[in-house]
């Protein structure tokens, strides 16, 4: 026989079992009730070396790095030789990375109320203010944050092609003429339409972008229409974890901004997926969140985990049509690990995937 053409049958033989395998894992990521299954981690959580590994092993498929307040220090980690480091080890294990940060504070720069107060929010006495956001009505405002946004999306660029740029924490809209019959879902999403036009024009065609639905913008905008892109990130930061969100009944604590119950968040939730779709929503939960659950104070505690509740979460969302789902995991660090030992990944994939 030819030894060239079994070379090439062989070859061709290879290459068939490679594309059988490729569907095959294609076919496997198809029956996963969520497409993204994910945490998210503050840098310096990676005080823990192995989170990369540690998340492919169970079958985590997303880490969202988080910033409280500030882009620059996700910046400063990505160019460091740690990030760099981190950046790779997720490329090698197929880990995709995204950023997840309350942003518009770094958008549009507070130093710019000495150039034109009108880029600032009104509040409600009427004065021009820099604490939160900026006028949703200004053009000016919204075309600086969107080439801010392109800016720091060519450093902190997500795998996933989804970007999140958050309102600050706390934020607070605008009282202007022209903003004060919006409410603030409304007010955030004409800055997010304005953002995700400029990162597909300058930066990705397929981007998209998150407009969180939590705290001051947890209700659905009544007036302004999302753009192509934008979707709905769903954070119910007040609900309990010792029951599942499906339980209608579960009364919460007295939080001003907050639903009183878990009914309360799923019909937030409902009327959001009306307004942005389903497929392309996202939930941001607390399951792993170990800040959380130490009151935001050190020393962190040990994570509660019920693996009911998080299969029964899981059935809550995936029935909705939701396909992305993650998870707050910041302060799961060496210490925690040291202390406490592994935590629960597998069984947060394993509740959630069911
Ligand atoms: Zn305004």
């Amino acid at each position: 026989m030819n030894k060239t053409k079994l070379s090439r049958r062989e070859a061709l033989g290879v290459m068939a079992a490679g594309a059988m395998a490729a569907l095959n894992a294609q076919a496997a990521e198809a029956t996963k009730r969520f497409v993204t299954c994910g945490v998210v981690l503050y840098p310096w959580d990676l005080t823990l070396k192995d989170w990369p590994e540690r998340a492919a092993k169970a079958g985590i498929t997303t880490i969202g790095l988080h910033a409280a307040r500030r882009l620059d220090v996700l910046v400063d980690f990505v160019k460091s030789d740690d990030g760099q480091k981190f950046l790779r080890d997720c490329q090698r294990l197929g880990v995709q990375v995204e950023y997840e940060v309350h942003a518009l504070g770094t958008l549009l720069s507070r130093e710019l109320y000495y150039q034109d107060l009108t880029l600032f929010r009104m509040d409600e006495k009427g004065q021009r203010n820099i604490d939160f956001g900026c006028c949703a009505s200004s053009s000016r405002a919204l075309e600086i944050i969107a080439e801010k946004a392109v800016e720091y999306g060519r450093v902190l660029n997500p795998t996933t092609g989804r970007y999140f740029y958050w309102p600050d924490d706390g934020y607070q809209g605008c009282f202007c003429e022209k903003c004060k019959g919006l409410n603030w879902s409304d007010q955030t999403l004409l800055i997010e339409n304005a953002m995700v036009e400029a990162l597909r024009k300058h930066l990705d065609p397929k981007a998209t972008l998150s407009h969180i639905s939590y705290g001051m913008t947890l209700e659905p905008p009544k007036s302004v229409k999302p753009q192509e892109g934008v979707f709905v990130e769903f954070a119910p930061i007040s609900r309990v974890y010792d029951r599942s969100i499906a339980e209608r009944d579960v009364v919460l604590g007295n939080h001003p901004l907050e639903p009183k119950s878990h009914e309360g968040y799923l019909e937030i939730l409902d009327a959001n997926l009306e307004v942005f779709g389903r497929e392309t929503a996202q939930v941001l939960e607390y399951w792993l969140d170990v800040s959380r659950f130490s009151g935001w104070k050190r020393p962190a505690k040990i994570l509660p985990w019920s693996d009911e509740v998080i299969k029964a979460d899981g059935d809550a969302y995936a029935k909705r049509g939701i396909r992305h789902v993650t998870s707050f995991a910041t302060w799961i660090d060496a210490d925690y690990v040291q202390r406490f030992g592994a935590p629960p990944l597998a069984q947060y994939v394993a509740g959630l995937q069911g």
